[in-house]
């Protein structure tokens, strides 16, 4: 191993030369207390910054196992730990100097959800500890400045490494604080389903953001309340309890006027699949892991989704059991949502009506009148929401203020009220039956018109629908497996000493370019980060490279993919030499959701189709 003053007289040797001399800096350096390793240096000062690695040891950074003998509480440490250091290197960015990126000390930022990020790990048998950052190397013009470089990692690093990452500088009772947050957060999750629950919400909770554009908190909003029928007292640890509304499984309609936080509710729910930090609000807002926030989604594609137990008889006679579109209507990409959203695992499907296609969601008696039922090849999901539950294990929380359709099929009604929930099943329940039923019944006529031999006309849900076909498979009809050698390299791999990287590009939290195609992702509402969206685009890209080979399904795909990296690591998805800093791991929802729009994967014989 090299020592930092290796480092250092490399520097000086190379101070005012020409900027590409800076590639002799890769490697490893012991620093006082930890190794420096600098990974990747950028080609020139206006590129992509330099990849740094620092690594304390287990012993150096001293952190008692009981904060990290548990993945969760990995997680939450490596993220506090992560923030900390990020406030570290924000007072030490563009100090010191030069043209382009220099002087740039920049790590990961961290929004309200605490995510495993490749930017903080900690090895859980010996908790050694592994930050990753960037840092713009110096220069003036395009001639190295190495006395600001020596700044950087002689004078500013150590202080940030000093004051984040050992645990004698920190303040060990918020460090626990997290912690045990973390703990109440999975112990919450842990007694959902035992107690046949699919979401929690504390009394107290404060759901809704400070804006359209920020996820902080709202200052002064209404905390939230359970209904009494609806309370349940969860046990977290050390013999302390926490109160608030369990939302059990099954079909839970959200009611209510315009304005009462109706939306608000449902959308602290889809957020509640991942842990929040300390003040956000929605500490305690627990939702089933599995939870697809299902919207339409007019213009996305759809890759050979069967979407048959919604969509039939379409007038261009379309196969609607391996549905191919390039620009998908509201209604069949709602469809399409939520058949995905079964084939990945989703045990809880979470719907407004703000974001739906009405046509996909409610027919009126009066339009199934007019409109007679052989000419509609929508069957609602009124009418499928019955059979989610009760053959699949599906539940739904579904907002719908404006249609009285659903309370014959809820299990539970909230009202929300001034944003405070109150249970009125029974109150809409007997309103319904007074009314004469208030979902759309059909006529004995439009029954007696069913053609198609399946149930996919029947306009009542009593009865079985055929499980959708989830073997789908990607690019099906090809031979063999694109042998690795024709081009479609993983990012970072070289061949012949060329560098035949895939380019992965992230807008934000929009999209996703592999190479030149776009993955338009806007409308995959649980991707919080546009870390997880860089993630997306490094896994298609390899599952693309080697699992991809026109006879494994889209199921089989994904699971190799997250074997690959539970059993390798992130690093080994990225095929490249050192893991890049900005990677948050996405759910397997939204693995399947990035495949599902991947509009390349459309060849083989679906361009015969
Ligand atoms: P709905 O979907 O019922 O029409 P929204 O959930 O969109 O209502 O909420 C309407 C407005 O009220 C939003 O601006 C939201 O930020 C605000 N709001 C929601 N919940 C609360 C609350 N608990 N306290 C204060 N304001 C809230
Ligand atoms: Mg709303």
């Amino acid at each position: 191993m090299k020592s930092s003053q290796d480092l250092k007289d490399l520097l000086n040797r190379i101070d005012h030369r020409g900027y590409p001399a800076y590639k002799e800096t890769q490697g490893a350096y012991q620093f006082p207390g930890y190794i420096l390793s600098i990974d990747h240096v950028q080609g020139d000062p206006f590129a992509s910054p330099s990849k740094i690695s620092v690594h304390v040891s287990g012993l150096q950074a001293n952190f008692p196992s009981r904060l990290y003998d548990q993945p969760w509480k990995r997680t939450a440490l490596c993220d506090t730990l992560l923030r900390l250091f990020s406030r570290q290197a924000e007072s030490f960015t563009f100090k010191a100097s030069g043209s382009g990126k220099s002087g740039l000390i920049s790590v990961s930022k961290c929004g309200q959800e605490v995510l495993a990020r490749s930017a903080c790990t900690i090895d859980p048998g010996d908790g050694r500890l592994t930050l990753r950052l960037e840092v713009g190397f110096p220069a003036n013009g395009r001639t190295i400045n190495a006395r600001e470089l020596i700044k950087i990692f002689f004078e500013f690093l150590p202080v940030c490494v000093k004051k984040a990452l050992f645990f004698k500088a920190l303040d060990s009772a918020k460090i626990q604080a997290v912690i045990d947050l973390s703990d109440d957060q999975q112990a919450i999750r842990r007694q959902l389903p035992p107690l046949g629950l699919c979401a929690f919400v504390a009394d107290g909770a404060v759901l809704p953001r400070a804006s359209g554009i920020s996820q902080k908190s709202m200052a002064g909003a209404v905390t939230f309340k359970s209904p009494a029928s609806m309370s349940v007292t969860l046990n977290l640890s050390g013999g302390r309890t926490i109160t608030g509304m369990g939302i059990p499984k099954g079909i839970t309609l959200i009611v209510g006027g315009g304005y009462h936080g109706k939306s608000t509710l449902l959308e602290a729910l889809e957020r509640g699949v991942y842990n929040h930090i300390a003040g956000d609000g929605r500490e305690y807002v627990i939702t089933d892991s599995s939870a697809m926030k299902i919207r339409a989604e007019d213009g996305r594609s759809i890759r050979r989704t069967d979407i048959s137990m919604f969509i039939n008889n379409l007038p261009n006679h379309k196969d609607t059991k391996h549905f191919l579109t390039e620009d998908a209507s509201g209604s069949t990409s709602q469809a399409a949502n939520v058949v995905e959203a079964m084939e990945a695992g989703a045990k809880l499907l979470l719907i407004d009506e703000d974001t739906s296609a009405s046509n996909f969601m409610v027919r009126d008696a009066l339009m199934e009148k007019v409109v007679s039922q052989d000419s509609e090849p929508i069957t609602p999901l009124v009418h499928r929401i019955g059979q989610l539950w009760k053959d699949y294990g599906i539940s739904t929380i579904l907002v719908a203020g404006s249609s009285g359709a659903f309370f014959d099929k809820a299990d539970v009604i909230l009202q929300m009220d001034q944003y405070i929930p109150k249970d009125i099943t029974k109150f809409a329940k007997e309103q319904a039956r007074l009314f004469g039923g208030a979902s759309p019944q059909p006529s004995p006529e439009s029954q007696n018109g069913v053609q198609s031999p399946d149930c996919s006309h029947a306009q009542n849900d009593s009865g079985t629908c055929p499980a959708p076909d989830f073997n789908r498979i990607p690019l099906a009809g090809k031979n063999s497996p694109a042998p690795a050698s024709q081009g479609r390299r993983g990012p970072g791999s070289r061949e012949n000493g060329r560098d035949n990287r895939v380019k992965i590009k992230v807008n934000g939290r929009d999209s996703v370019s592999i190479n030149k195609e776009t993955i338009d992702l806007r409308y995959v509402e649980q991707l919080v980060d546009s870390e997880q969206l860089t993630t997306l685009g490094y896994l298609l890209a390899y599952a693309q490279n080697h699992f991809i080979d026109g006879a494994r399904t889209l199921t089989q795909i994904v699971d190799l993919l997250e074997e690959t990296v539970r059993s390798k690591g992130l690093a080994s998805v990225c095929e490249s030499s050192y893991l890049p800093s900005g990677l948050a791991m996405p759910r397997r929802q939204e693995i399947f959701a990035a495949f599902n729009r991947y509009r390349s994967l459309n060849t083989g014989k679906d361009q015969q189709r």
